[in-house]
């Protein structure tokens, strides 16, 4: 890592001049402190380094999405997951419902709201997620209640939408409202920013269903961002309306940022700053 501290600091403060807009639809990601930032790099070697605040905690959203993959391929296998749900690109929003009707209900990919909803029909008990996470990547997620209320205060009516049209394309065994609310759960799932990158470390493991999510991640972390930061960045990275960025480098190390502010595309603008100088400097 060839990081200079000074040129360091210069981007920070370029990146505290980038304004995005909080998500309204979870009250209490709209009443999150905007200039809230933490950010951590960890190697495989077991050497890290921290900006910001280490103590904030904050809900995982879309950053379970991959992990979610990952346990599910571990737990059953290539063919059972990729029956549940595609592997191709969505150029369209992260809860699009209109990708998924052009789709007839079969979701592109496990990045996107559809395809994560398909997948939590796969996950009976939510609870096993976090206990296999946690152990398998050391680190200490918890279920953050009062974020759970709150997602639970305004129902989501896209995601239900989503679940519905899924259900009648048969993709679920258990009722609509049922499986969004694992979904709904999981993605409440939080901790500190060193949790976040103690999980990256385990999507940089070597294996193949690493592999997997790993390529995925590439085409589709970013919703329809990705293609552009693919070709652009290269370094496969998801993103959670929370502002919490999570990239890793297979074989390598992880970095986790988070930082509220969100790009249209529901990216947080600060962090993908900041991700760009890091992987521009590594080439
Ligand atoms: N729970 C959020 C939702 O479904 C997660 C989406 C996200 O992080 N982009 O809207």
């Amino acid at each position: 890592m060839r990081l200079n501290l000074a040129q360091w600091e210069v981007w920070e403060q370029q990146a505290r001049s980038l304004t995005g807009q909080l998500p309204t639809y979870i009250p209490r990601l709209a009443e999150v402190e905007p200039n809230a930032f933490a950010l951590q790099m960890r190697n495989l070697k077991g050497e890290s380094w921290t900006r910001g605040n280490p103590e904030l905690m904050f809900p995982l959203m879309s950053v379970v999405k991959p992990l979610l993959l990952l346990f599910l391929l571990e737990c059953l296998g290539e063919e059972s997951v990729f029956q549940q749900v595609g592997r191709e690109a969505s150029e369209l929003p992260f809860n699009s419902l209109e990708q998924l009707e052009a789709d007839g209900g079969f979701p592109r990919n496990p990045m996107i709201n559809s395809g994560a909803i398909a997948l939590c029909n796969l996950l009976p008990d939510p609870e096993c997620l976090r206990e296999w996470l946690n152990q398998s990547a050391n680190c200490q997620l918890f279920l953050d209640e009062a974020m759970l209320a709150s997602v639970r205060s305004v129902p989501n009516q896209r995601n239900l939408a989503i679940a519905e049209r899924l259900q009648q394309a048969g993709l679920l065994t258990q009722s609509s409202l049922q499986v969004l609310d694992i979904y709904q759960e999981i993605c409440c799932l939080s901790g500190a920013i060193a949790d976040v990158a103690q999980l990256g470390l385990l999507l940089a493991q070597p294996g193949k269903t690493r592999e997997i999510v790993t390529e995925i991640v590439r085409q589709c972390g970013l919703y329809q961002a990705s293609a552009a930061f693919a070709a652009e960045v290269g370094i496969p990275t998801k993103s959670s309306v929370s502002g919490l960025l999570l990239s890793w480098v297979p074989g390598e190390g992880a970095i986790a940022i988070y930082s509220p502010p969100l790009d249209p595309a529901g990216n947080s603008i600060q962090g993908l700053f900041l991700l760009k100088q890091i992987a521009l400097l590594e080439h």
